[in-house]
């Protein structure tokens, strides 16, 4: 009965979502997201979100990148945090980066839903707590520590629609940021399920 009320949604969308949208603020809620497909250290948006390893001390992927970026400033705050756990979120400067903060989280090694979407929940608490209003994340766990790109694009997404629910008036943007072609189609394809567009 419900999910037919919801006539521009695609039929294979999970019934966990449908039942958790709130449909009289799709379209506001849907404003406020962008994808955008290329480096994260370009954006100049209040946080980058960086998936970093235990250690806050730099890594390949996106957080070899970020910590480029940024310069060597960044790692000496780091040595400041003591490390970080999965699921953790933990906010330090940008430096060189044209972002305002790095907001860095230790994604699961492999499929653990439960430790990611705390990555993404701990993430946009952090900027709210900063009263920061923009934020890009990258594909959190789905390179070096593999997890699977289409589950995970579903908690990501489930996770920012559930903080924008609650917070909407604090957030202006979040912004999915993919790296490949292949997360930018499953991103467009799954976003459509949770933050519907007329
Ligand atoms: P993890 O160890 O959490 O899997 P990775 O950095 O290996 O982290 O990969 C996470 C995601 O970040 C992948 O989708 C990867 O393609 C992407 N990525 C790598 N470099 C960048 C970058 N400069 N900007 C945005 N995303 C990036």
């Amino acid at each position: 009965q419900y999910a037919n009320k919801i006539g521009n949604l695609p039929e294979n969308i999970p019934m966990l979502v449908t039942n958790q949208i709130n449909i009289s603020q799709n379209e506001e809620l849907a404003k406020k997201i962008s994808v955008f497909r290329g480096d994260i250290t370009t954006l100049e948006v209040d946080a980058i979100v960086n998936a970093a390893n235990k250690s806050l001390l730099g890594g390949g992927g996106v957080d070899g990148a970020i910590h480029r970026a940024a310069g060597p400033s960044l790692k000496e705050e780091c040595r400041t945090l003591n490390g970080c756990q999965e699921g953790e979120a933990k906010i330090t400067g940008a430096y060189k980066l044209p972002a305002k903060y790095v907001i860095h989280t230790v994604g699961p090694q492999g499929e653990k839903p439960g430790s990611l979407a705390q990555c993404y929940k701990n993430s946009l608490t952090i900027m709210k707590a900063q009263n920061l209003r923009t934020i890009a994340f990258p594909c959190i766990s789905t390179g070096i520590y593999g997890y699977p790109l289409i589950p995970a694009a579903h908690v990501a997404t489930m996770e920012v629609r559930k903080h924008l629910e609650k917070n909407a008036d604090s957030v202006e943007r979040v912004i999915f940021c993919l790296f490949s072609e292949e997360d930018e189609n499953i991103y467009q394809r799954i976003l459509q399920s949770y933050f519907p567009l007329k």
